[in-house]
């Protein structure tokens, strides 16, 4: 997507905009803003934070609502618990929610990096707000940073970077129950540390990288980090719903000029800069959307309405809206690619929605030994196979299962035979198929039933070799 005005100067395109020409981190202190959008979406950050934060903390059945436990491979969504074996369920999950973002960023780009990201939310609505509190607006923090050190810096400082470390712990210990689940973290931090030595470390380790990214690194990780800024200018194109200056109407920009005989000697916007201020990232929205590091979070466009208040024009010179709609006034136009994302997603969502229905608490699976062919004992003048049987309880309680062959078979278990499977759990049993010489045609196949609480049943196929 190209900017569709000729900027005289592009040198915005060579650098960082919290760096300098020698390459040092230029501090950002964002100006404080309070309009429509922000209301918005400072409910909605903590009607998410709330779900964060709580969700661990609601148990189903005695089990965690969502675990995500990569270490143990356990994981568990809305109370349903998923293992390895369900990976072909994952794998497509992913490429939805993949293709998913890819329509959504196509529709409305990055609305998610704004209003939903974990990033944002906590920077803009946990940190930000405390150094508001405790350091005041830009200008103040400015000040305080640059002020030397006396007992005012020392007391604003020390407070506000224990407050962050003390959310950072939180977030950590979150982050932790939604790995480890909440009864597994509350007997960590009960019980003897030098039995949790693993989790500990874990907890502090997440912490410092928290304090670290929220204190320190902060923009960084939107702009260097992140991969999903990077697909920007893939994904948009001039039909997405952006945060877009209306250059036809601010442009050419310049003060305001009193007793101007011609209405139109300079646009709207005033070149207050005061959009600029408000920018979390430290950049100019004048420049273009498709600017990688703007992360969609409305500030310029509160900012730019208050101005547009104060000097009596109409709001919105700073506003969701594609390019088209600001070049030709177009609306959001149900284009060739998002027809194709959506169509492919309702398939996948369709597929993944029946594979789900259709998803048994158990799965069986049966080998016949491999390397091994028949034995013929010549005085029986019976034949034996021999097979290997696997059950997975996927479901949080025990299950007992019984296993049936099909005539003209018996089954002869080498040691105990299968029966009670924990829950979470794998059992695996091996056993003859057994008939007698002539009683089976080569090339047939024959199914082994698989009994759950002598109810719901499973036939596994498999072949039968005879001599
Ligand atoms: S806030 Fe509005 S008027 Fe001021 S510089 Fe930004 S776009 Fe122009
Ligand atoms: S340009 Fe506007 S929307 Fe983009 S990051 Fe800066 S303030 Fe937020």
């Amino acid at each position: 997507m190209s900017t569709p005005f000729n900027l005289e100067n592009e040198d915005f395109r060579n650098h960082l905009y919290n760096q300098s020409k020698d390459g040092k981190r230029l501090w950002i202190y964002p100006g404080r803003i309070i309009g429509k959008l922000y209301k918005a979406r400072t409910v909605f950050s903590w009607f998410l934070l709330i779900a964060l934060f709580g969700l661990p903390w609601i148990q189903y059945h005695g089990h965690p609502v969502f675990m995500f436990n990569f270490i143990e491979r356990q994981f568990i969504f809305f109370g349903v618990p998923f293992f390895p074996q369900d990976f072909h369920l994952v794998a497509l999950g992913l490429v939805s929610f993949l293709i998913f973002i890819s329509l959504f960023t196509v529709l409305f780009g990055r609305i998610w990096c704004g209003w939903a990201c974990p990033q944002t939310i906590f920077m803009e609505m946990l940190f930000r707000k405390i150094e508001y509190w405790i350091e005041g607006d830009d200008k103040a923090q400015r000040k305080l940073a640059e002020s030397p050190w006396n007992s005012e810096k020392i007391i604003k400082k020390t407070s506000k970077h224990i407050l962050f470390f003390l959310i950072s712990f939180a977030i950590s210990n979150t982050f932790l129950m939604y790995i480890m689940g909440n009864p597994e973290w509350l007997k960590m931090v009960s019980e003897s540390p030098s039995l949790h030595i693993r989790g500990l470390l874990l907890m502090f380790i997440f912490t410092g990288v928290f304090y670290f990214v929220f204190a320190r690194f902060r923009e960084m990780v939107c702009m260097v980090i992140c991969p999903y800024g990077r697909l920007q200018g893939v994904l948009l194109d001039n039909n997405s719903i952006n945060v877009q200056y209306d250059f036809k109407r601010g442009e050419p920009r310049g003060k305001i000029q009193k007793n101007a005989t011609n209405d139109h000697a300079v646009g709207d916007c005033i070149d207050c800069h005061w959009c600029v201020r408000v920018c979390p990232t430290g950049i100019d929205i004048r420049n273009g959307s498709n600017q990688l590091e703007c992360i969609g979070c409305t500030s310029c466009i509160d900012a730019c309405d208050e101005v547009m208040d104060k000097i009596h024009k109409p709001k919105g010179l700073i506003r969701y809206d594609s390019l088209n709609g600001v070049l030709k006034g177009e609306k959001l136009r149900f284009s060739k690619r998002i027809i194709a994302y959506s169509s492919i997603l309702i398939v996948l969502l369709g597929f993944i929605s029946f594979l789900l229905i259709t998803r048994k608490p158990w799965e069986g699976t049966l080998l016949r030994t491999p390397g091994m062919t028949f034995q013929l004992n010549e005085k029986t003048h019976e034949v034996t196979n021999m097979y290997q049987l696997e059950i997975l309880n996927k479901s949080f309680q025990n299950e007992s299962f019984k296993i049936l062959a099909e005539s003209p078979f018996e089954i002869v278990w080498i040691g105990k035979p299968l029966n009670l499977v924990e829950k979470g759990k794998i059992i695996k049993g091996t056993f003859f198929l057994k008939t007698k010489e002539g009683k089976w045609t080569r090339g047939k196949k024959t199914y082994i039933t698989v009994l759950n609480n002598n109810e719901q049943s499973e036939k596994l196929k498999t072949s039968f070799i005879i001599p």
